[in-house]
């Protein structure tokens, strides 16, 4: 019997070869491609609601007589028409309109109209409602049901795909979609079956309970929301499986290396560090493949980890790598492991985007070679022409700046025919923990939870730009006592040239202003020597003040630091803000951070510059971050390839991730199931499965 994967959408009347092109874009081949092609929402016309009950915000459907129609000036010349019912009055208001709808619409009329409730200027209004005048009478109470929405993509519109759908669904009967949960799981979760679930999803019967359709929360609905969860879930863990069929260096921890890199440092090692430490030296000395996430709060303590973990492999005779995902901190990472690691006789080496010519030759020579045991650098390190000699642990810091393709895509460095390198995958930013289960379920984590001990509390301020004067005179009398700050440029991300020019202003302005101090400026045009040179004075204590772009975001140290200015912070994600600041506190002096803002703030705005005052928790505010933003900005924009659900909502069905991650390895047990449930839910999207 052909299944519905195998029945292309050119069987449906109407489709022909453009429009199965258009349907292509969105993935939908087949007519199983198709039924899963889900609303994402509904509209409710089921039901007249009483004018007198509206609030602003809601969507639905009104009906009344029209009571008044006057074409009136203002801002913009528009026809505006007043309805009245039992209930009261609502105002719909056209900014195009011809004669004909005038004439439509005149006193007396009896008009059905379906929009959103605006506050405008005459009270509520809807503007441009969809509208019909002496409609048919609805449909009897209780014989109507709700309207689905679906994702569209050009060219083709809400009717069509609506018509395309009601048509596959006859096919259903004929050609059920193949069950691919344990009925076991469907029984423990009183879930429908999986067929029933999808011609629900896309008309439910007049009967269905409107309010759990409408918030998303019917049986039917959740049932496949479960099933789309455990589908990415089942594809990290098989990524993972793929990986761990392959061995590595076992990779055993020579005492007397790691006792003199200890010696030499200025500190010891927090608990939680050495928790994390031991994790990891467990995974190392394993012939299989480490897949471990550090996440540590900003200023924990990480790269000293990395170190650690680094000398582990470098004394088992492999080679690391270490990419950072900005030119600035692969800059520190090299700097700060010659110094640890070149008097124990342990040679480095530099590949950034920016190293070229000779200088790039002779690197790539010594990391080939294996003369260089570690290569340090930004992602120019997975380039096409770096060959290891033996890589055998890979680490990438600052996790969440990288895609999730390129964290997946950069595993096939370094293995060679059976052989596949260890990873270690750091994190600043904290991720909830249901979030990290879901997003990360191929990685095993370990935590940092603990600060290294002395550091102060910073003290966090919210200013309006009004106030810049009085910043400025404080970023002074600061600098004058031998501290030093940051000053960050913030401008929408989208225009580095833009953000780069007003730094470059700002600078030149606060060097006016201040013509005592010793201002440096970084930002992400610079060449990667100018870079270096200016952040290396700054450490070295020769600037006192620097102007920077969000390149400072992730990574950078300089304990000596302790104030930063941040401008606009209105317009930063929470985790971003929360990184920035981390660059000051991690000394010894109490430090500070300012945000100036621009007046007016939303209220919105207002809470979350209130979230980062209160807290300096990394993961208090990131879950702050998750309920204000939802988990594509926690994860960072460009994590989010991952986390794009088409039914799940991360906030209203994170309950069912725990019991996904719970059922998923008996699932993943089984090939068919699992296979069928990837392609179902991802498709296209998960070519990197076969790394
Ligand atoms: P992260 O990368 O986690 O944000 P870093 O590795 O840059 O943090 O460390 C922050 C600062 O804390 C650095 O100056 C580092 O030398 C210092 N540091 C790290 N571990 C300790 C420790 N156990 N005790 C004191 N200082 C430490
Ligand atoms: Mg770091």
């Amino acid at each position: 019997m052909a299944a519905l994967g195998d029945i292309q959408v050119t069987v449906l009347k109407g489709v022909g070869h453009a429009l199965a092109g258009t349907l292509a874009k969105l993935g939908i081949h087949s007519l199983q491609d198709l039924l899963f092609h889900l609303p994402h929402r509904y509209e409710d016309r089921t039901r007249i609601i009483p004018m007198g009950s509206l609030r602003v915000g809601d969507v639905g459907v009104v009906e009344g007589e029209v009571v008044k129609n006057d074409v009136v000036m203002g801002r913009r010349r528009s026809m505006q028409v007043t309805l009245r019912d039992d209930s009261g009055f609502l105002v719909l208001r056209f900014f195009h309109f011809n004669a004909a709808q005038k004439g439509q619409l005149a006193i007396g009329t009896r008009v059905r109209c379906y929009g959103e409730v605006r506050a405008g200027r005459a009270g509520y209004e809807l503007y441009h409602p969809e509208y019909e005048a002496n409609p048919e009478p609805m449909a009897a109470a209780g014989s109507a049901t709700l309207t689905p929405v679906y994702p569209l993509t050009e060219g083709i519109q809400q009717p069509r795909v609506r018509s395309l759908c009601r048509q596959a669904l006859s096919y259903l009967q004929r050609y059920p979609i193949r069950e691919l949960l344990p009925p076991e799981m469907l029984a423990d979760y009183q879930l429908p079956d999986i067929s029933a679930a999808v011609a629900l999803v896309h008309a439910p019967p007049a009967s269905a309970n409107v309010p759990q359709l409408l918030a998303g929360k019917h049986p039917a609905q959740q049932r496949l929301v479960m099933e789309e969860l455990l589908a990415h879930q089942l594809s990290l863990l098989k990524v993972r499986q793929q990986i761990q069929q392959r061995q590595a260096l076992a990779l055993l921890p020579q005492g007397a290396l790691v006792a003199q890199f200890l010696d030499n440092l200025p500190f010891s090692l927090t608990a939680a560090q050495k928790h994390v430490l031991a994790d990891i030296r467990q995974d190392l000395s394993q012939p299989l493949p480490m897949l471990r996430l550090v996440q540590g709060d900003v200023g924990s303590g990480k790269t000293v980890v990395a170190a650690l973990a680094a000398l582990q492999a470098i004394s088992g005779g492999g080679q690391v790598a270490l990419m950072a995902p900005t030119e600035i901190l692969a800059e520190q990472h090299y700097n700060s492991f010659r110094q640890w690691l070149e008097p124990l006789g342990i040679r480095t080496a530099w590949l950034s985007g920016k190293v070229k010519g000779r200088a790039r030759t002779e690197a790539l020579d010594q990391v080939a070679s294996g003369d260089a045991v570690i290569a340090i650098g930004t992602h120019a390190l997975f380039q096409q022409d770096v060959a290891f000699h033996r890589l055998a642990l890979v680490i990438v810091d600052e996790q969440q700046r990288f895609g999730v393709h390129q964290r997946l895509a950069l595993r096939e460095k370094g293995v060679s025919g059976t052989l596949a390198p260890h990873q270690l995958i750091m994190t600043a930013t904290p991720i909830p923990r249901t979030l990290a289960m879901s997003a990360y379920a191929d990685l095993d984590t370990s935590v940092i939870d603990e600060l290294p001990p002395g550091r102060k509390p910073i003290e966090t301020i919210a200013v309006p730009d009004g106030r810049r004067e009085d910043i400025i005179d404080r970023v002074r009398k600061a600098c004058e006592q031998g501290r030093q700050a940051y000053w960050v440029c913030t401008l929408i991300e989208e225009s580095e040239a833009l953000q780069c020019q007003a730094a470059e202003v700002t600078a030149q302005d606060l060097q006016e202003r201040l013509p005592g101090l010793r201002i440096g400026l970084v930002h992400g045009r610079l060449k990667a020597a100018e870079k270096a040179e200016v952040m290396t004075a700054f450490k070295t204590g020769e600037l006192d003040l620097l102007v920077a772009t969000t390149v400072i975001e992730v990574g950078v140290d300089v304990p000596n630091a302790s104030l930063i200015i941040i401008e606009n912070p209105e317009r930063l994600g929470l985790a971003q803000l929360h990184q920035l600041r981390g660059r000051v506190g991690r000394g010894h002096e109490a430090s500070f951070c300012v945000l100036m803002y621009h007046p007016p703030l939303s209220q919105n705005g207002k809470a979350r510059l209130q979230v980062l005052r209160d807290s300096q928790d990394g993961f208090v505010i990131a879950e702050k971050d998750l309920e204000i933003r939802g988990p594509g900005e926690v994860l960072g924009t460009r994590q989010t390839g991952l986390m794009q659900f088409r039914l799940a909502e991360f906030e209203r069905d994170k309950g069912w991730i725990e019991v996904v991650r719970e059922l998923a390895p008996a699932v993943l047990a089984d090939s068919g199931r699992t296979e069928g449930l990837i392609r179902r839910w991802l498709g296209e999207r998960i070519q990197y499965g076969d790394v």
